[in-house]
């Protein structure tokens, strides 16, 4: 019998942390919940535990009310799952910045981080290869489209690349985009869009921050930078293509102009479980089966850069490298809790976050007091601006 892998599961009660939940419950005889993280939502966090029964549950922000008394609390109880001695692979579920140290933590023990945290790599792209090599852990993706490009370009990962993961023979990574809500709508509509129409997602069923970066294209560009960072693809060879079905992942074309695609219907259940099983593929019935006919037709569209600025913004912020994609990301976050909380227009976000990389993008970035630093002072910038 196969040994039961320990997972840790931050972000338990969201949305990737309920699919990652899906999956575990499928596979009871190949990994067990260790540890717990949430943030809030305590009950969502107990009837987890009580299903899962793990060694260690983590509540970063109670809200006053009674705890069970083994359970830790504050931003350290991240860290303290990450370095459970009986889990193996760290599945970083986490929205946001707040997702970072326990990537660190997780590669320098040597452990496999399961990333949907993207924010993790734009942040602390260098920091998180230094800890990869320090500590000989290692990150799979989670976020579909890098699973796609991963499971493309199996066979080919390894060598002597920049990158996590380095890529062998690739030519150019082309990212799809569903190209959110607004994909249709011109460019003075979106710029007055409201909270609703932001977070009605055509094609995916996700967390709030994701969906409302999915409907300015702050996504893609989290995405773009993501994969540069994990495939070490330069880039100017990352292209980012709209495909309204998302069925298409995305796709790598190899040197010889061959271009293999990663195909399925819209669902994290696929992304979750290769991470967590990689570079083996489980069988599993739940993922949904895809019919080809029945999605029919595919389409793919430009994008119209006019209409989604914020999308360029972070790309060259990625290529720009230093401080300015932290800077990037920290400011984007709290444009987005300003929007979501009715203190920030829609057409707001993209002028906050030109204007914190205008003021902040020189920023030291050597280390990670540095890089919060950096993250810090976009925070306060966007809070402030009017
Ligand atoms: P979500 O808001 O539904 O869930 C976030 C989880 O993180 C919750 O469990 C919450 O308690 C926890 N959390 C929030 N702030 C925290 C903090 N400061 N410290 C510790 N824990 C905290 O978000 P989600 O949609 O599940 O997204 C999670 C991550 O996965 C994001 O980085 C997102 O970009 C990425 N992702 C999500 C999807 C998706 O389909 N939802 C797809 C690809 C990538
Ligand atoms: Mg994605």
């Amino acid at each position: 019998m196969t040994p039961r892998r320990g997972v840790a599961l931050l972000g338990a009660t969201g949305s990737i942390g309920e699919t990652a939940q899906r999956v575990l419950r499928r596979h009871p005889d190949r990994f067990r919940a260790v540890a717990l993280t949430a943030n809030g939502n305590q009950a969502a966090l107990a009837a987890a535990a009580a299903e899962w029964a793990p060694a260690m549950v983590g509540l970063v922000t109670p809200d006053g009310s009674a705890l069970p008394a083994s359970w830790r609390t504050g931003a350290a109880a991240l860290l303290e799952a990450v370095r459970h001695p009986d889990v193996e692979i760290v599945l970083n579920a986490v929205v946001g910045a707040a997702g970072l140290e326990a990537t660190l933590a997780a590669l320098v023990a040597g452990k496999r981080v399961a990333l949907a945290n993207k924010e993790s790599l734009v942040l602390g792209g260098v920091l998180v290869q230094r800890a990869a090599r320090a500590g000989g852990g290692e990150v799979v993706p989670v976020d579909s489209e890098h699973s796609a490009l991963l499971q493309c370009a199996a066979g080919r990962v390894g060598g002597d690349g920049e990158g996590l993961l380095p890529l062998r023979g690739v030519r150019r990574l082309i990212l799809t985009a569903s190209g959110g809500p607004f994909r249709t709508w011109g460019t003075e509509r979106i710029r007055g869009a409201q909270l609703a129409d932001a977070l009605a997602h055509p094609t995916w069923q996700m967390g709030r921050k994701i969906s409302v970066d999915s409907a300015s294209l702050a996504n893609k560009a989290l995405e773009v930078i993501e994969a540069h960072v994990l495939f070490g693809v330069p880039y100017d060879r990352i292209e980012v293509v709209v495909h309204p079905q998302s069925i298409v992942h995305s796709m790598v074309e190899f040197d010889d102009g061959s271009v293999l695609a990663q195909l399925g219907v819209p669902s994290m259940e696929l992304p979750v479980l290769y991470a967590l099983s990689y570079p083996d593929r489980l069988e599993d019935s739940g993922v949904p089966i895809f019919d080809p006919v029945a999605s029919s037709p595919l389409e793919f569209q430009p994008v119209r850069h006019d209409a989604f600025p914020t999308l360029g913004l972070g790309v060259a912020a990625g290529r720009r490298g230093g401080a300015a994609p932290a800077v990037f990301n920290a400011a984007n976050e709290a444009a987005v809790s300003r929007f979501l909380a009715g203190s920030l227009e829609f057409r707001g976000i993209p002028g906050t976050i030109g204007a914190a990389l205008d003021a902040l993008a020189d920023h030291p970035a050597d280390d990670l007091p540095a890089l919060l630093a950096a993250d810090a002072a976009a925070r306060t910038l966007v809070k402030e601006y009017r």
